[in-house]
Formats: structure tokens, C-alpha cells, sequence
């Protein structure tokens, strides 16, 4: 069995191994591939796997000996599911392997925000602690998150995760979600409608999908509706927010400030508006990517061929 990954760097870039797939055939790996090597690179093999790299039904026409395709993620919309689907292609995804790793990065954010710690220890290492006429000095104003309430849209895995996290560290939840779970409430958590938590929260995280419905959910008339000095993280999709609308808002000062993994294009275009913002973090949607989670996204990946390989295939996104 021929085995062809297109873009395997961001999954592997050197510190995991492939060797599950090389048990199960004979395995190219290419770290990226352009448009317009695609078919080629695809050629006669039997199974494809991509990260972000489209297989579009052009694609799927020409390397007619495709079997089976797997996504190297969660997200699978860089594939032509039905066409896939017509032709009697599976496409399996991973549904999931880094809730822990995303909630522990939106806190980071958080926490990023409220201490500017990167910012603080680079002007110690430049001299200015040194030449502080006080024992101690901070440039940012210091935030305590205790007793403070963080607005979770999106109440799904990732969002209760952060959610408990949030907890821990004192602070109360308000969950705005389009499915409510009662079971999850508590004392320090309430599911409330958009208006309320937008109107109630220190900090707004987002963790629901991007739908039609969600798309731009964040606007110059959201944000409106949130107290002054908010502060908002995005380690969803980025064009959950409306982003010329979030840099007036920072640059405004009703945002207080803003921790953001992901952008509407990415990777980020040096003219995108949050670039000329104050107050913002901004990380190469990274959230995902530590070692253990890339290992089990791995072997989710090798077990989805496994479980096709045995004629019943898991984790199938177009039955
Ligand atoms: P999930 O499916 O467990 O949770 C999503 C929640 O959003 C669900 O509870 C769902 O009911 C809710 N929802 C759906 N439509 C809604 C709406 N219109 N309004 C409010 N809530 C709505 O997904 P998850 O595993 O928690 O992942 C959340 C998001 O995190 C994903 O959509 C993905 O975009 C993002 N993500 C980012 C990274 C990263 O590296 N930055 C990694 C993984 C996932």
C-alpha cells in the first residue's frame, strides 16, 4: 500500500516519529506541497494524507487509484468530502487530541496579559531593573484574576476545560453555548444568554466554531455591549472576530487587551489591522502544537489507516 503525506512538518517536525504509518506501507512523506505538485506527488498512491494541503475532485479525477484520505487535524474543509464521498473515498479526520493543550495556552494568554512577563523580563535583561531608582517597578498594570468573571462562548470541550482552569484560579464562569449541558453548572458556573455574558465579563473567551452564525460574533456592536477594560481570547477560529472593530477597541482602551492564536488569514498579513493595535498578544496558532499533543494526534492518525486497512474505517467525516 502506497502511502503519500503532503504536508507532514507542522505534525512532525523532526521530534516524532512516522514509523506507524511505515508499518502500514510504503510511506513518502513531504513536509509541504505546492498546488501545483500536488497530483503529481499524489500519483498512484493509495492513501493520502494532508494537514491543510486542498484535495480538491480535480485532484481526486486525476489520481484515480486513491482509496482512503486522512486529515492530519481536526478540520477537514481543505477536502472535497462529497466528491470524495462519490467516489467511494473514506476521508477520517482526528475529532480530537489537544483540549488540554489549547485550554493550558488560553490561560497562558491570560495569565500573558495580566503579568507581561516575556515584556518584564526583557526589560530586566536590557538594564532597566538595574537602573530603577526603586526596588521594584512594573510597566503594564498587574491584574489579579481572583474573583473576577471570564464569559466562555462556546461551551464545548476546550471551553470547560479552560473553564476549570479559570476556576482554579478564582474566577467565576458565565457559558453562553447553542446546546446547554445543566449538569455542567455550578455555584461558580452559569450558563447565561450572549447579552449577559458579554455585559458581565472581565474576559471573553472564545472556543465555539466558526459557523455562519459565529462568524464575526465579536463587532464594534458586541463589543459595545461588554464592560470597559475587557479583555478578549481567541484560540478558536479567527474570523470569529471582526478585527478592524477589535484594533478601535483596543486602541480605544475599552478593550483592555487582547490574546489572540489565530487570525482571519493566516498566516498573519503584515497590513492585518491587529498588527496597529495596543494591548495585543498574537501567536502563530500554536495552541495545539506541543509534543504530546502532536503524538496523539499521530496515533489517532495511524489508527484511523489502521482501522481502514481492516475494512472498518473510524472517525469517517463523509458517510
Ligand atoms: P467542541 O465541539 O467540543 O465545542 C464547541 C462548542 O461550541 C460546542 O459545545 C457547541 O455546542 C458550541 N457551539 C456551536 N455553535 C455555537 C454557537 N452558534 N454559539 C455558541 N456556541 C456554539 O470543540 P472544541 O474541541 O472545544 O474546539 C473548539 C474550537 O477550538 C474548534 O472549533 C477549533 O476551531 C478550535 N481549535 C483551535 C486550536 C488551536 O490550535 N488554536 C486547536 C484545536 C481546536
Amino acid at each position: 500500500m502506497k502511502i503519500v503525506i503532503l504536508d507532514g512538518y507542522t505534525e512532525n517536525p523532526g521530534d516524532l516519529s512516522w514509523e506507524g504509518f511505515e508499518k502500514l506501507g510504503d510511506l513518502t512523506v513531504y513536509d509541504r506541497t505546492p498546488a501545483d505538485k500536488i497530483v503529481e506527488r499524489i500519483g498512484d498512491a493509495d492513501v493520502v494524507y494532508t494537514n491543510k494541503t486542498p484535495i480538491t475532485r480535480e485532484t481526486l479525477d486525476a489520481c484515480p487509484n486513491v482509496k482512503f484520505i486522512g486529515v492530519l487535524a481536526t478540520g477537514y474543509n481543505v477536502i472535497d468530502v462529497e466528491a470524495a464521498k462519490e467516489k467511494g473515498i473514506p476521508v477520517s479526520n482526528i475529532p480530537t487530541y489537544g483540549t488540554d493543550a489549547v485550554a493550558q495556552f488560553t490561560i497562558a494568554l491570560l495569565l500573558e496579559l495580566c503579568h507581561h512577563i516575556g515584556d518584564h523580563s526583557n526589560a530586566v535583561k536590557n538594564g532597566e531593573w538595574t537602573n530603577n531608582p526603586d526596588w521594584c517597578f512594573w510597566n503594564y498594570p498587574l491584574i489579579e484574576l481572583a474573583g473576577k468573571t471570564m464569559g466562555v462562548i462556546g461551551f464545548g470541550r476546550i471551553g470547560q476545560r479552560t473553564a476549570e482552569i479559570a476556576q482554579a484560579l478564582g474566577m467565576k464562569i458565565l457559558a453562553y453555548d447553542a446546546y446547554k449541558n445543566p449538569e455542567l453548572e455550578s455555584e461558580s458556573c452559569k450558563y447565561v444568554e450572549l447579552e449577559e455574558l458579554l455585559a458581565n465579563s472581565d474576559v471573553i473567551s472564545l472556543h465555539c466554531p466558526l459557523f455562519p452564525e459565529t462568524e464575526g460574533i465579536i463587532n464594534k456592536d458586541t463589543i459595545a455591549k461588554m464592560k470597559d477594560g475587557v479583555m478578549i481570547l481567541n484560540t478558536s477560529r479567527g474570523p470569529l472576530i471582526v478585527e478592524e472593530d477589535l484594533r478601535d477597541a483596543l486602541n480605544s482602551g475599552k478593550v483592555a487587551g487582547a490574546g489572540l492564536d489565530v487570525v482571519s488569514k493566516e498566516p498573519i498579513e503584515m497590513d492585518n489591522p491587529l498588527l496597529s493595535a495596543k494591548n495585543i498578544i498574537i501567536t502563530p496558532h500554536i495552541a495545539w502544537a506541543p509534543k504530546e499533543s502532536r503524538q496523539r494526534l499521530m496515533d489517532i492518525a495511524v489508527d484511523n489507516l489502521k482501522g481502514f486497512k481492516e475494512g472498518k474505517p473510524i472517525n469517517v467525516v463523509n458517510k
